[in-house]
């Protein structure tokens, strides 16, 4: 096994954002205390299975990891470290919502060993930010960033959304631009998308929440591009901006369809060819965790022909694309004789690029990203 991720969920939100399918649930402090006692025990469970494994990245996100107390985190870190083999350069990241930080809880968890923080702004307009029912304004957007710097945390990157109702290119360019000002490390910039079982899509369902027409969403997309190449950064996948070196190495193993231990409700684990998930529902996942150690609903052994089909799926949404001689070591067998008639007619119609043996989107696949991975699945 090469190098390895672990995720732990923390799945507590102070208020359900209309647009949010993730898996998080209403802060309960009572809960969250026994939660953290679970995922002490889960952690326990697993380390005796990757002993001897190499820990690249760790990653907490929700939900809103920074809801805990920062003792809480340390406690959990501390844990992590204790029972894997964390490389000495480890990417350890927290996600966190601003009106969820004080300076001192930032210094803590940066002296907790936290050296990335990925801050989820979504939107400086308050406007906006009301829409998407998130519960900070834009004058703590401001103060978080700062105080995360001021803390400590020289690996910052800021969570952006765009092709919210009623929002402009030019509106969406002042939010990049605002974004730039605080000189992030890293940009998350994704385009709004309705999921069923949101409060947003009963709206929409209700004709009461529109979305800018497709052309518009793809100016702004064409826009994010120009505006953050220009600045420096470096488009690396399809959502996602750095300076050089800031890339994201957590979610660069996801991409690359690397192995990852999740932790916690809801979370999602890839080991051995065996991908499982663990039960939702937070009381739920500490009663099993309690029970048995582990809180697993859903275990699935992916054919090598899923593991190859979710490989393209995940390489394609970076920009360098598929090494095909990697992936041919990966699966020991011609990538040609797999996908050769799928190659061919993305090809004609320029929505690849075959380059030194490497397989990627054009920048006219980039913006039909979607519709072109389908065909590798189909
Ligand atoms: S803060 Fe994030 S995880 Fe929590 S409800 Fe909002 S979008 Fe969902």
């Amino acid at each position: 096994m090469s190098a390895l991720g672990i995720y732990l969920h923390i799945p507590y939100c102070l208020h359900k954002c209309g647009y949010c399918d993730f898996n998080s649930h209403p802060e309960n402090r009572e809960e969250s205390e026994i939660y953290v006692s679970a995922l002490l025990s889960e952690i326990d469970h697993y380390a005796p299975r990757l002993a001897g494994e190499t820990v690249s990245t760790v990653f907490f996100g929700g939900g809103t990891p920074t809801l805990l107390p920062p003792a809480s985190l340390d406690k959990i870190l501390g844990r992590v470290k204790n029972h894997f083999n964390l490389r000495l350069d480890c990417e350890i990241t927290i996600e966190a919502n601003p009106a969820t930080v004080k300076q001192e809880t930032l210094a803590q968890i940066r002296s907790a060993g936290f050296n990335r923080i990925s801050i989820g702004v979504q939107s400086f307009d308050a406007d906006e930010l009301k829409l998407l029912e998130r519960v900070h304004n834009e004058e703590e957007i401001h103060t978080t960033i700062d105080r995360a710097r001021l803390a400590g945390f020289d690996n910052l990157s800021l969570d952006l959304m765009f092709g919210l109702p009623g929002q402009s290119p030019e509106k969406w360019k002042s939010h990049l631009h605002q974004a730039l000002e605080k000189k992030p490390d890293h940009i998350s910039a994704y385009s709004l998308t309705i999921e069923p079982a949101t409060s947003f899509f009963k709206l929409q369902d209700r004709g009461l929440l529109e979305l800018p027409p497709e052309d518009t969403q793809l100016e702004m997309f064409q826009l994010t591009i120009e505006t953050l190449q220009s600045a420096g950064y470096e488009q690396y996948e399809i959502s996602n901006y750095a300076r050089p070196g800031f890339e994201s190495r957590h979610n660069l193993n996801y991409w690359d369809n690397g192995e990852y231990l999740g932790l916690g409700a809801g979370a999602s684990s890839y080991l051995n060819g065996e991908r499982f998930k663990n039960t939702n529902l937070p009381s739920r996942y500490i009663r099993e965790v309690q029970a048995e150690g582990a809180a697993v609903e859903s275990t699935e052994t992916l054919t090598p022909l899923h593991a190859m089909g979710e490989t393209i799926m995940l390489g394609l949404r970076r920009l360098k694309g598929i090494a095909i001689e990697d992936f041919e070591n990966r699966f020991q067998i011609s990538f040609k004789k797999v996908y050769g008639k799928v190659i061919d007619p993305l090809l004609n119609e320029g929505l690849i690029t075959l380059k030194q043996n490497h397989m990627a989107l054009s920048r006219k696949g980039l913006y039909l990203a979607d519709s072109v991975i389908l065909k590798f699945l189909a």
